[in-house]
């Protein structure tokens, strides 16, 4: 019998939808190498494995690819440059984001980093004096930050349950003198806690 790549079986899949739904909008794009579909529904899900029960594509399988190639809109979206899969939900208690969001984009890991400085200057006009925002350590160090303007000291920051962890932003930048810039950066996060630093630089 036949194999197909999962390549090949995931072009096939969207190839059947597009062909039997007139107004679908499914698109293969890649997710970590891999062709994955993002669907809108539970009945766009049912939608494409009854397909691919009624053209038998699931017995040319060696194993159940099904389960990996589709996910929720909710829990993914494609990236505003390449258009290559994000995954933007949390799988574990130390899960940072691997992409940014801008005003009007949200770009994936590969991107940033083969744009990093360009996109470091844009996180800065978008995170600056803004105690809800933050740099994570998936995509950049404080190294990256760190210049003859911006500046840290040894003081790490705790939020989280366990006693004594109530650090707040917000209190933190109403002690800055008036003549300080800041930026925070996540250092650490737990199943408990988050870490996090602060990063001054004198105003114009
Ligand atoms: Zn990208």
């Amino acid at each position: 019998m036949k194999t197909l790549t999962k390549e090949q079986f995931c072009d096939r899949a969207v190839k059947l939808c597009n062909n039997v739904l007139e107004d679908s909008d499914l698109y293969v794009n890649k997710f970590e190498d891999e062709s994955f579909i993002i669907v809108e529904s539970h009945e766009q899900n049912d939608l494409i494995e009854k397909l691919l029960n009624k053209y038998n594509l699931l017995d040319l399988l060696d194993f159940h690819y099904y389960d990996t190639i589709t996910g929720f809109y909710d829990e993914y979206t494609t990236c505003s440059d390449c258009c290559e899969i994000i995954k933007t939900s949390p799988d574990s208690y130390c899960w940072q984001p691997d992409f940014i969001l801008l005003e009007c984009a949200i770009v994936c890991k590969k991107c940033v980093l083969d744009n990093k400085e360009t996109y470091l200057d844009e996180l800065i006009e978008e995170y600056i004096n803004d105690s809800s925002k933050a740099f994570n350590s998936e995509l950049f160090s404080i190294k990256d930050l760190l210049d003859d303007e911006w500046k840290t000291d040894d003081k790490v920051y705790q939020s989280g349950f366990h006693v004594g962890m109530d650090d707040n932003p917000e209190e933190i930048v109403s002690n800055l003198p008036d003549n300080k810039d800041f930026v925070f950066f996540v250092t650490n996060t737990s199943q408990f806690y988050v870490e996090f630093k602060i990063l001054t630089r004198l105003n114009n």
